[in-house]
């Protein structure tokens, strides 16, 4: 019997509050490892027994406020039930930790690949897109630098990167260059004359008003010439348009040999011109004028023709406006025409 009560002392590893006991089949406790229970009735258990036909199983039962779990063997020859209980809250413990600290491990994987993955995706992938990015905005701006092997990855992405920076830099420079090509054609293109090549109304205005600008602010002097050529509607008439085209151009050759390089000569429509001479006072635009005056008239143009000017020259006057300058030079150029036509009116 004592080796019986030894065996039933020993316990799992694994369950170490699990009791073990016997118990007849009255519900009297036979052996148990308490021995104030032995020979007492074991109401809990004994109630909770699935019925007597059934050998052997589990059951639940309630001992004061521990819920147990308990296995039973009915061995009917001796006439004794042996079982087996472990706190409910004692098997569960052990699943519990378990779980979660399967749960731990899987959610540590989880962070560690997410972090991996997305430091790869970085690396490889979102970083050299954002520097190709970057770059190309950096060549549609003009600024052509190799952009930095360090953030091309060494991947398809990598390779695909390089063709698009090449191809984007090469063809996006080109554009470029012809873009400014177009810009500065266009720009010129509004600023002259498209048969004569110098300054046009708008250009020539400009000059003017900035001369204004300047008188107004250091009153520093500045002259206007308005220049129309005599009777130039006969040259046309008897030489052709063309030959009065070679005029106009031969014209404008001959008053820029004349004239200084910080002068600005313009044509202001049809045969009449504008020369604006900065720094120069009335006395000396008189006398630019008269050696204009004198070289058209004894210049031989295309095919031998020989043409005069009427020349209207007006120093800019303290207060004045951009049009009372203009309408000023346009009034001498008609005195100059009135009085004869080949000559100055100041
Ligand atoms: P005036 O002495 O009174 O100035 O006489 P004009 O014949 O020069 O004056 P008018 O205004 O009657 O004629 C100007 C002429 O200039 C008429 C026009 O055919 C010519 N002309 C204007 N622009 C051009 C041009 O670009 N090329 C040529 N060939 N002729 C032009
Ligand atoms: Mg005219
Ligand atoms: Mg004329």
């Amino acid at each position: 019997m004592d080796t019986v009560v030894q065996a039933l002392s020993d316990r799992d590893d694994a369950y170490p509050t699990a009791y073990n006991y016997v118990l007849d089949n009255q519900g009297i406790v036979l052996i148990h490892n308490d021995p104030t229970l032995v020979g007492t009735f074991h109401e809990n258990a004994f109630q909770s027994l699935p019925p007597a036909e059934i050998s052997g199983g589990n059951f639940n039962y309630r001992a004061s406020d521990t819920h147990s779990i308990a296995h039973f063997s009915r061995l009917d020859d001796l006439g004794w039930i042996v079982i087996t209980g472990v706190p409910r809250a004692d098997i569960l413990r052990p699943i519990m930790v378990t779980i979660l600290s399967s749960l731990g491990i899987i959610i540590a994987a989880s962070l560690i690949a997410t972090w991996l993955v997305s430091f790869l995706l970085s690396r490889n992938i979102i970083n050299p897109l954002i520097h190709l990015q970057k770059r190309v905005q950096e060549i549609a701006h003009g600024r052509k630098a190799p952009m930095s092997s360090e953030f091309l990855p060494n991947n398809e992405i990598g390779t695909i990167a390089e063709a698009i920076e090449n191809l984007t830099e090469d063809a996006l420079f080109q554009k470029n260059i012809e873009l400014q090509t177009k810009n500065s054609l266009l720009d010129s293109l509004s600023k002259t004359d498209q048969l004569t090549g110098i300054a046009n109304r708008r250009m020539t205005q400009q000059v003017i008003e900035q001369e204004i600008d300047r008188f107004n602010r250091y009153k520093k002097p500045f002259c206007l010439f308005l220049f129309d050529i005599d009777h130039f509607k006969a040259v046309n008439d008897n030489h052709g348009h063309e030959v009065g085209d070679q005029v106009l151009m031969g014209l404008v050759g001959l008053v820029q040999s004349v004239i200084r390089r910080t002068d600005t000569f313009g044509r202001w429509g049809g045969e009449e011109f504008i020369l604006v001479c900065p720094e120069t006072s009335l006395p000396t635009a008189q006398t630019i004028a008269e050696k204009i005056c004198t070289a058209v008239r004894e210049y031989e143009f295309a095919q031998g023709l020989r043409i005069t000017l009427s020349i209207g020259v007006s120093e800019f006057q303290s207060g004045a406006a951009l049009q009372e300058i203009l309408v000023e030079v346009d009034r001498k150029m008609y005195l100059a025409k009135q009085k004869g036509r080949d000559r100055v009116e100041a």
